[in-house]
Protein backbone atom coordinates (compact mmCIF):
# COMPACT_ATOMS: atom_id res chain seq x y z
CA UNK A 1 0.00 0.00 0.00
CA UNK A 2 2.95 2.08 0.24
CA UNK A 3 2.95 4.77 2.83
CA UNK A 4 0.06 6.43 4.14
CA UNK A 5 0.21 9.41 4.80
CA UNK A 6 -1.95 10.52 8.14
CA UNK A 7 -4.36 13.36 7.38
CA UNK A 8 -5.88 13.68 10.40
CA UNK A 9 -6.11 16.73 12.14
CA UNK A 10 -5.78 18.33 9.28
CA UNK A 11 -7.34 21.47 7.95
CA UNK A 12 -8.15 21.91 4.01
CA UNK A 13 -10.11 25.10 4.14
CA UNK A 14 -13.70 24.78 5.82
CA UNK A 15 -12.91 20.95 6.21
CA UNK A 16 -11.70 19.13 9.59
CA UNK A 17 -10.02 15.64 9.15
CA UNK A 18 -11.90 14.14 12.13
CA UNK A 19 -10.52 10.52 11.42
CA UNK A 20 -10.24 7.93 8.67
CA UNK A 21 -12.78 6.15 7.63
CA UNK A 22 -12.85 2.60 5.85
CA UNK A 23 -11.48 2.40 2.37
CA UNK A 24 -13.87 2.42 -0.72
CA UNK A 25 -12.02 -0.08 -2.69
CA UNK A 26 -8.21 0.27 -2.47
CA UNK A 27 -8.82 4.25 -1.73
CA UNK A 28 -8.27 5.52 1.33
CA UNK A 29 -10.88 7.53 3.52
CA UNK A 30 -11.13 10.33 5.83
CA UNK A 31 -13.93 11.38 7.82
CA UNK A 32 -14.27 15.61 7.48
CA UNK A 33 -16.01 17.76 9.48
CA UNK A 34 -17.35 21.07 7.57
CA UNK A 35 -17.48 24.35 9.41
CA UNK A 36 -21.41 24.39 8.16
CA UNK A 37 -21.95 21.01 10.37
CA UNK A 38 -21.70 19.28 7.91
CA UNK A 39 -19.71 15.34 7.52
CA UNK A 40 -18.57 14.03 4.54
CA UNK A 41 -16.39 11.21 3.53
CA UNK A 42 -13.06 12.26 0.83
CA UNK A 43 -10.79 10.42 -0.76
CA UNK A 44 -6.93 10.91 0.37
CA UNK A 45 -6.68 12.72 -3.28
CA UNK A 46 -9.77 14.87 -3.47
CA UNK A 47 -7.92 16.86 -0.38
CA UNK A 48 -4.39 16.58 -0.87
CA UNK A 49 -4.47 17.27 -5.03
CA UNK A 50 -7.81 17.88 -5.89
CA UNK A 51 -8.30 20.81 -3.70
CA UNK A 52 -11.68 19.84 -2.11
CA UNK A 53 -12.10 23.05 0.56
CA UNK A 54 -15.57 22.10 1.55
CA UNK A 55 -18.26 19.60 1.74
CA UNK A 56 -20.02 21.22 -1.24
CA UNK A 57 -21.62 23.99 0.63
CA UNK A 58 -18.59 26.63 -0.38
CA UNK A 59 -19.43 26.23 -4.14
CA UNK A 60 -23.16 26.27 -3.73
CA UNK A 61 -22.88 29.81 -2.06
CA UNK A 62 -20.81 30.69 -5.21
CA UNK A 63 -22.96 29.61 -7.63
CA UNK A 64 -25.58 31.20 -5.69
CA UNK A 65 -24.09 34.41 -5.78
CA UNK A 66 -22.83 34.41 -9.17
CA UNK A 67 -26.95 33.19 -10.29
CA UNK A 68 -28.62 36.41 -8.66
CA UNK A 69 -26.51 39.15 -9.89
CA UNK A 70 -28.10 39.22 -13.27
CA UNK A 71 -31.83 37.76 -12.85
CA UNK A 72 -31.77 33.77 -11.72
CA UNK A 73 -30.21 30.86 -13.46
CA UNK A 74 -29.42 27.44 -12.98
CA UNK A 75 -26.41 27.24 -15.38
CA UNK A 76 -27.21 29.04 -18.35
CA UNK A 77 -31.00 28.78 -17.92
CA UNK A 78 -33.60 30.75 -16.31
CA UNK A 79 -35.40 29.56 -13.19
CA UNK A 80 -38.56 28.69 -13.30
CA UNK A 81 -39.85 31.65 -10.53
CA UNK A 82 -37.63 34.08 -13.13
CA UNK A 83 -39.96 32.81 -16.04
CA UNK A 84 -42.77 33.16 -13.83
CA UNK A 85 -41.80 36.90 -12.93
CA UNK A 86 -41.10 37.68 -17.10
CA UNK A 87 -44.06 36.27 -18.34
CA UNK A 88 -46.38 37.89 -15.23
CA UNK A 89 -45.02 41.16 -16.50
CA UNK A 90 -45.42 40.02 -20.52
CA UNK A 91 -49.18 39.12 -19.56
CA UNK A 92 -49.56 42.34 -17.82
CA UNK A 93 -47.69 45.58 -19.97
CA UNK A 94 -46.84 43.86 -23.22
CA UNK A 95 -49.78 44.06 -25.93
CA UNK A 96 -48.43 41.74 -28.06
CA UNK A 97 -48.07 39.19 -25.38
CA UNK A 98 -50.73 36.26 -26.79
CA UNK A 99 -52.54 36.44 -23.12
CA UNK A 100 -52.41 40.43 -22.62
CA UNK A 101 -55.69 40.39 -23.09
CA UNK A 102 -57.10 38.37 -20.23
CA UNK A 103 -54.47 40.66 -17.99
CA UNK A 104 -52.84 44.10 -18.92
CA UNK A 105 -56.10 44.35 -20.97
CA UNK A 106 -58.54 44.07 -18.46
CA UNK A 107 -56.33 46.41 -16.12
CA UNK A 108 -54.45 43.54 -14.24
CA UNK A 109 -51.41 45.39 -12.69
CA UNK A 110 -48.73 43.84 -11.13
CA UNK A 111 -47.78 44.65 -7.55
CA UNK A 112 -45.48 47.68 -8.06
CA UNK A 113 -42.22 46.51 -6.00
CA UNK A 114 -42.39 43.11 -8.32
CA UNK A 115 -42.42 44.73 -11.67
CA UNK A 116 -38.83 46.15 -11.47
CA UNK A 117 -37.58 43.86 -8.23
CA UNK A 118 -37.63 39.94 -9.31
CA UNK A 119 -35.68 39.86 -5.78
CA UNK A 120 -39.06 40.94 -3.90
CA UNK A 121 -40.97 38.78 -5.91
CA UNK A 122 -39.05 35.80 -5.09
CA UNK A 123 -38.94 36.60 -1.12
CA UNK A 124 -43.05 37.18 -1.43
CA UNK A 125 -43.58 34.11 -3.83
CA UNK A 126 -40.82 31.80 -2.57
CA UNK A 127 -39.20 29.12 -4.83
CA UNK A 128 -42.01 27.28 -6.73
CA UNK A 129 -42.41 23.12 -5.74
CA UNK A 130 -41.73 21.06 -8.34
CA UNK A 131 -44.64 21.47 -11.08
CA UNK A 132 -45.70 24.68 -9.80
CA UNK A 133 -47.28 27.34 -11.97
CA UNK A 134 -48.23 30.66 -10.55
CA UNK A 135 -51.37 31.56 -10.04
CA UNK A 136 -54.12 34.28 -8.81
CA UNK A 137 -56.42 33.42 -6.14
CA UNK A 138 -58.89 36.08 -7.83
CA UNK A 139 -58.22 36.35 -11.11
CA UNK A 140 -60.19 39.97 -11.17
CA UNK A 141 -57.47 41.22 -9.15
CA UNK A 142 -53.82 42.18 -9.65
CA UNK A 143 -50.30 39.96 -9.26
CA UNK A 144 -49.58 40.94 -5.48
CA UNK A 145 -48.30 38.85 -3.28
CA UNK A 146 -52.12 38.55 -1.33
CA UNK A 147 -53.10 37.04 -4.00
CA UNK A 148 -50.12 34.60 -5.42
CA UNK A 149 -49.09 31.27 -5.62
CA UNK A 150 -47.41 28.34 -6.45
CA UNK A 151 -50.39 25.71 -7.84
CA UNK A 152 -49.15 22.60 -8.96
CA UNK A 153 -51.41 21.49 -11.92
CA UNK A 154 -51.29 17.72 -11.16
CA UNK A 155 -53.73 17.85 -8.99
CA UNK A 156 -57.25 16.92 -10.76
CA UNK A 157 -59.64 20.00 -9.92
CA UNK A 158 -61.89 17.92 -7.81
CA UNK A 159 -59.62 16.48 -5.89
CA UNK A 160 -57.10 19.86 -5.47
CA UNK A 161 -60.66 21.53 -4.09
CA UNK A 162 -60.72 18.67 -1.55
CA UNK A 163 -56.93 18.69 -0.69
CA UNK A 164 -56.33 22.48 -0.34
CA UNK A 165 -57.30 22.75 2.90
CA UNK A 166 -54.86 19.95 3.59
CA UNK A 167 -51.74 22.21 2.49
CA UNK A 168 -51.66 21.47 -0.87
CA UNK A 169 -51.47 24.75 -2.39
CA UNK A 170 -48.19 26.96 -1.63
CA UNK A 171 -48.93 30.11 -0.29
CA UNK A 172 -46.66 33.42 -0.22
CA UNK A 173 -43.66 33.36 2.53
CA UNK A 174 -44.24 37.02 3.63
CA UNK A 175 -46.86 39.45 3.13
CA UNK A 176 -45.89 43.11 3.64
CA UNK A 177 -49.08 43.85 4.65
CA UNK A 178 -48.22 47.67 5.39
CA UNK A 179 -48.02 47.88 1.31
CA UNK A 180 -51.08 46.44 -0.14
CA UNK A 181 -54.83 47.24 0.33
CA UNK A 182 -56.59 44.53 2.27
CA UNK A 183 -59.72 43.18 0.90
CA UNK A 184 -61.86 40.62 2.32
CA UNK A 185 -61.18 37.48 0.56
CA UNK A 186 -64.04 35.64 -0.86
CA UNK A 187 -61.93 32.88 -0.74
CA UNK A 188 -64.27 29.93 -2.39
CA UNK A 189 -66.13 32.29 -4.85
CA UNK A 190 -62.75 33.54 -5.81
CA UNK A 191 -61.44 29.50 -6.22
CA UNK A 192 -64.06 28.91 -8.72
CA UNK A 193 -62.31 31.28 -11.26
CA UNK A 194 -59.16 30.22 -11.28
CA UNK A 195 -60.51 26.96 -13.07
CA UNK A 196 -60.91 29.22 -16.67
CA UNK A 197 -57.03 29.09 -17.19
CA UNK A 198 -56.65 32.54 -17.95
CA UNK A 199 -53.79 32.97 -15.95
CA UNK A 200 -51.22 30.38 -16.41
ZN1 LIG B 1 -20.00 22.65 4.44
Amino acid sequence: MGSLTDLTGRRFGRLHVVRRAPNQGRRVMWLCQCTCGHRKTLATDYLTSKGYRSCGCLRNEFTRKRSTTHGDTIGRHPTKEYRAWSHMKGRCYNPTDPRYGSCGGRGITVYAAWRKDFAAFLRDVGRSPPNGMLKRRDIDRDYAPDNCFWEIPSQSVSHRWRKSSAGARFRPAKRPRSSIETIAAPARAGARKERCRANG
